[in-house]
């Protein structure tokens, strides 16, 4: 029998190359070796939005995204958090072993009060509770991590095996699979891609659309003028050519030094290394979003597979506590 492996993502729309180089191309390697259950987590969301008039789209759109790189939901369950609704009981049920001093210490949970100040609400404190439930209700044994994300499966494993010790082995505590997830810097050169910032590429991007995207990213701060030379080891699109043109790597490298190569044609040869690897996909994307029954489908199949083990855990967790 194969592992099964866990992982949820926020609804956060279209998908960005941050998100495709890091989390969705990992998710999509996984699918042979394990048994893998991936999860849109639509009531995370709400901890930090207060507006969800673009929640169901969002989730739409990413999971075009998701199914046409590759995730196959012949191969994994692929559903949406909030669709099987047993989950929210678990995480009462464990809320009741998990020590408050342990939440309060969370520094995301510190961070997000320094965030949203005016938002402090309690599914932000009980954020991690909420995050151990998505796994063990299904007891899944590995969790596709990044480094920074390690203090937060700590303490879901803390709880599975508080949980385990006072009323008897019943979740696997989850282990990390630790993924090397690249960091991708926005267009700023500064930050990390990503939506809020406004520094992404998003993936389902027409071809003019990415060059129009590609043109706008700042590049080496000491290259003022097309003679002075470049330093590509600080070039955020130089960083990004690692990825979609490998072969041409050290060629860049050396034109750019050598003030060979100006910023808009060496942006231009990105922007075509980007368009061409994501042909494929933006075709089938296309294709997809043509049946939209055929997405919701696909949601509906996998929160019913998804129910299945989630109700046996349940029974299991509410017989092992004396409520049944
Ligand atoms: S030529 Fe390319 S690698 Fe060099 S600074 Fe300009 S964009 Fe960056």
């Amino acid at each position: 029998m194969k592992r099964r492996v866990f992982s949820g993502a926020r609804p956060t729309g279209r998908q960005h190359l941050g998100n495709y180089l890091g989390a969705i191309q990992n998710y999509v390697a996984l699918q042979d070796d394990y048994d893998c259950i991936y999860c849109i987590v639509d009531i995370h969301a709400l901890t930090s939005l207060e507006n969800t008039s673009e929640l169901r789209m969002n989730i739409y759109e990413m999971m075009l995204d998701w199914l046409a790189a590759g995730l196959d939901p012949r191969k994994s369950i692929l559903f949406i958090q909030s669709h099987v609704p047993e989950v929210m009981e678990l995480h009462t049920l464990l809320s009741m072993v998990t020590p408050l001093g342990w939440l309060l210490r969370v520094p995301t949970f510190k961070e997000k009060v320094k965030l949203q100040p005016h938002n402090v609400n309690y599914g932000l404190v009980g954020y991690p509770v909420l995050m151990t439930a998505d796994i063990v209700l299904y007891k899944a044994e590995v969790v596709p991590v990044g480094e920074d994300q390690l203090p937060h499966l700590e303490l879901a494993r803390e709880i599975a095996h508080r949980f385990n010790s006072l009323f008897g082995d019943t979740f696997p505590e989850p282990k990390a699979k630790l993924t090397s997830f690249p960091l991708i810097l926005g267009l700023d050169g500064k930050e990390k891609m990503s939506k809020q910032a406004d520094n992404d590429i998003e993936i389902a991007l027409s071809p003019q659309e990415t060059i129009d995207r590609v043109m706008t990213a700042v590049t080496d701060p000491a290259r003022q003028y097309r003679n002075d030379p470049g330093h590509p080891e600080i070039c955020n699109i130089y960083s990004l050519h690692r990825y979609f043109n490998p072969s041409q790597l050290d060629d860049i490298a050396s034109q750019c030094r050598t003030a060979k190569i100006g910023c808009v044609d060496c942006k231009m040869l990105l922007a075509q290394g980007i368009n061409s690897s994501l042909e494929p996909f933006r075709e089938r994307r296309a294709a997809l979003a043509t049946k939209p029954q055929y997405i919701a489908d696909v949601l509906a199949d996998g929160a019913q597979r998804a129910k299945v083990i989630a109700q046996e855990t349940l029974r299991e967790v509410k017989q092992k506590m004396g409520l049944i």
